[in-house]
């Protein structure tokens, strides 16, 4: 019943938006609309978003008016590319995101989700389940860190796997790579075993820490955490890719 409600009013939900990005290549396949929610619950040492953090700031958009800008770039889309949604944390307005989400689909448009997977609730978990594919930045390998460095438990984003598993719905998996803190084979191991225990899981990107951040972080008066950090190489990246093997934990080699 409450399905059913919700769906008659999906273009009119509300929701706050960071910013909009018109053609983008990075966050999920071909040519994407990436919409940047505004809030996040998480305080990841890393975060290069940090404008993105307060529920409060952004600009209020309904779902009606998100699709009229999203229709405009429609044509570039070609048969790969759709919409992103990103953030700050878009599962925290999930019933908005859940409305965008069912809005697009029912115009034949591609949908992605770049999240923690943080906060549940009944809308985040009918988004997680729905969304066309979901990009989840596995942020760590230990409950530990994910405590003291991320501000959330590690059953979090394998919550948003087993949902994903059970839909049988594809997930990226993604990884920043700091160095000294995920570049140890403790770390690739375990997301080997992850790999292994999800099928879902159709792609994994680790992408490499970089400081491109602290212009934000010096505007908005706040010390970076890890300012004293060097930046991930690509030759790092691809050395750990290739630890990693992907095509091998799949058997496909
Ligand atoms: S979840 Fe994303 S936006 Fe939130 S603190 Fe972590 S990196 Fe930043």
């Amino acid at each position: 019943m409450l399905n059913d409600v919700f769906s008659k009013n999906i273009y009119e939900k509300i929701g706050r938006i960071h910013s909009l990005q018109t053609m983008g290549l990075v966050d999920g396949p071909g040519v994407r609309f990436v919409a940047f929610l505004q809030g996040c619950p998480l305080r990841c040492e890393y975060c290069h978003n940090p404008d993105t953090h307060d529920f409060a700031g952004g600009k209020v958009y309904s779902v009606k008016d998100l699709l009229k800008r999203i229709n405009r770039y429609r044509v570039y889309f070609g048969k790969f590319g759709g919409v992103t949604f990103s953030g700050g944390e878009p599962l925290g307005q999930a019933e908005f995101l859940l409305a965008a989400i069912r809005a697009c689909q029912q115009e034949g448009i591609h949908t992605a989700l770049d999240t923690s997977g943080f906060v549940f609730d009944y809308f985040g978990e009918k988004v997680i389940a729905e969304v066309d594919l979901l990009i989840l930045d596995f942020k760590f390998t230990n409950t530990e860190d994910y405590q003291n460095k991320v501000g959330c438990s590690m059953a979090v984003p394998l919550n948003a796997l087993s949902i994903r598993e059970k839909v049988a719905k594809p997930v990226w998996l993604r990884q920043v790579i700091v160095p000294g803190q995920h570049d140890n084979a403790e770390n690739i191991g375990h997301l080997r075993k992850i790999i292994e225990k999800f099928s879902c899981i159709e792609k994994v990107e680790l992408l490499p820490f970089r400081k491109l951040c602290l212009a934000k972080y010096e505007n908005m008066g706040k010390a970076f955490p890890l300012i004293e950090q060097p930046e991930a190489s690509s030759e790092l990246i691809d050395q750990l890719t290739g630890e990693l093997d992907f095509e091998s934990v799949r058997g496909k080699k």
